[in-house]
């Protein structure tokens, strides 16, 4: 069987039979692709760190017939601080599922890959997950052709005001006052909250951990992007949920 390597992070697994674990890994060299662990699951696997959810590896995989075969793994990050916080899991599990349901199979896409993994660094260091996961969520939003519109109106193409802002999932960014009825899924925004999104949107890790938006801005982001997924995927994810009774527990 060829065996190849690859810089991965874990996105999803599920249990094999007795004591194997199918991984769904998302590589820097090959996208996103399927293995199994093989015995992964009994006590004394050295496989066992390597399929852990988010841990950050070096994988040696094998060309299986329908599934390559994790061979050996060494872990690069295993994200202790983030793991040791509900909280911070809560976000980390989102931001891998959310991965997970916008791209495809075997599409290279290394900038991507260090979006992920620098997300998950600044968790790690204790960065506000919610910054943290905006951030991210309007990059990958980017990333996989979902940009949303900031600038200007979507529809006519006006320069935003300086005032409150409408917003329309479905229009897919912005929509001015004067482009008829605006749709029933238009929220109104601050303009400081578009402000922080196009920062947001295209900041680097130093930009995201040095950013400190009001609660105002973190409600109303948090609400915009909510809805603009669910627009985007036609349904809400399970860990977005779960954030949602954290929140509301808090
Ligand atoms: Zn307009």
């Amino acid at each position: 069987m060829p065996v190849y390597r690859a810089n991965a992070i874990v996105l999803r697994r599920t249990n094999l039979g007795e004591t194997d674990r199918i991984l769904t890994l998302y590589t820097r060299e090959h996208g996103r692709l399927s293995a199994i662990a093989k015995g992964s699951r009994r006590p004394a696997s050295r496989l066992a760190g390597a399929t852990e959810l988010f841990n950050f590896g070096r994988y040696l995989l094998a060309t299986g017939k329908s599934l390559d075969v994790v061979t050996q793994s060494e872990t690069r990050e295993s994200f202790p601080n983030i793991r040791a916080d509900l909280n911070r899991i809560a976000y980390a599990i989102y931001i891998v599922e959310l991965v997970n349901e916008t791209i495809e199979d075997r599409e290279p896409n290394p900038d991507l890959f260090d979006t992920i993994l620098s997300c998950m660094y600044l968790l790690e260091g204790g960065v506000d997950p919610e910054v943290v996961t905006r951030a991210f969520e309007l990059q990958l939003m980017a990333a996989s052709g979902y940009r949303p519109r900031l600038e200007s109106c979507a529809r006519c193409g006006t320069p935003t005001s300086t005032q409150k802002v409408n917003f329309s999932p479905s229009i897919g960014g912005v929509v001015c006052g004067q482009c008829g009825p605006l749709p029933e899924d238009t929220m109104t925004i601050h303009h400081e909250t578009l402000d922080t999104m196009k920062a947001l949107l295209n900041a680097e890790a130093a930009q995201i951990r040095d950013s400190r938006p009001s609660e105002r801005t973190l409600d109303e982001m948090a609400n915009v992007m909510r809805w603009y997924i669910r627009y985007r995927l036609e349904r809400e994810l399970k860990s977005s949920e779960f954030i949602q009774a954290l929140k509301a527990g808090r």
